[in-house]
């Protein structure tokens, strides 16, 4: 069975990429992607560990993009995580997230919540600062009383602390190819698109390789829609949990027990 949506420390996931593997191995996977938010950190310690615990770890990165005010993950798998461009883009979104921290901060001030950069960076395990680590800042000072509180009052899209990305989905995807990676839409249910077919043409138009159509909470008609555009666009289908430690108990590693057929999809796909 495979697992193709994992964070680790290297983002916003509690379980150094060591632990991770090693916990794959105890939920039976034999393929397993890690997808840190805008990191490839995670990456050659988890290949390493996954080759003596004989998992296959497929290096990957989950892009944050913004595309008409809406936010939208992109997925790379197989990505060279040498290459120059993606370690560029890397950094330069790890910046941006800093001074997107910074100015968050800010208008949280403003709204007279005492939060500074040292409590999130207390949170932050690994290098990648995440809205996520702000939220547990919100919670453990009670100004809200759930982490979901937190984006629907101030971090989410269009709230009062929410401050604009500039990489774009397109480019996004872009960069993965770029890398000799595959770029998947990531839980595209969760976009909350109003015209669905659309963007993923048009995502489709522009070398996107497949959707990640099992995802935790999809209803089976879900799947039935995302399959089908599949069929039509010729993308691939995915899946993952999303896996994020003890940050999110809706998510365990290897829940959706999906088939190796869909690893075997994507080096066909790979290999053309
Ligand atoms: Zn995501
Ligand atoms: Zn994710």
């Amino acid at each position: 069975m495979i697992d193709l949506h994992i964070h680790t420390t290297a983002s916003d996931g509690t379980l150094s990429p060591i632990e991770l593997v090693k916990y794959a191995k105890q939920k039976n996977l034999s393929v397993i992607a890690i997808t840190d938010h805008d990191s490839i950190s995670a990456l050659e310690e988890a290949i390493l560990e996954g080759k003596k615990k004989n998992i296959t770890v497929i290096p990957g990165i989950e892009f944050s993009t913004e595309y008409n005010y809406k936010e939208v993950h992109i997925l790379g798998y197989f990505i060279d995580y040498t290459n120059e461009e993606l370690i560029k883009t890397i950094n330069s979104l790890k910046n941006e997230r800093i001074n997107r921290t910074y100015k968050i901060i800010e208008k949280l001030n403003i709204n007279n919540i005492n939060i500074s950069m040292e409590d999130i960076e207390k949170e932050a395990k690994g290098d990648v600062i995440s809205r996520m680590h702000i939220s547990n800042v919100l919670l453990k000072k009670n100004y809200v009383s759930t982490k979901a509180e937190a984006f629907e009052k101030y971090l989410g899209i269009g709230k009062s602390a929410y401050i604009k990305r500039k990489l774009t989905p397109l480019k996004a995807i872009e960069i993965i190819k770029n890398s000799g990676g595959l770029a998947v839409l990531a839980h595209p249910k969760l976009i909350h698109l109003e015209n669905e077919k659309e963007f993923i043409s048009l995502l489709a138009q522009n070398k996107l390789d497949g959707i990640e159509s099992y995802y935790p909470g999809f209803s089976s008609s879900d799947v039935d829609r995302y399959i089908n555009f599949c069929n039509i666009y010729n993308l691939i289908p995915t899946g993952g949990s999303d896996f994020h430690g003890h940050n999110r108990l809706t998510s365990d590693l290897n829940m959706l027990k999906l088939p190796q057929k869909i690893y075997l999809n994507l080096l066909n796909r790979l290999n053309v």
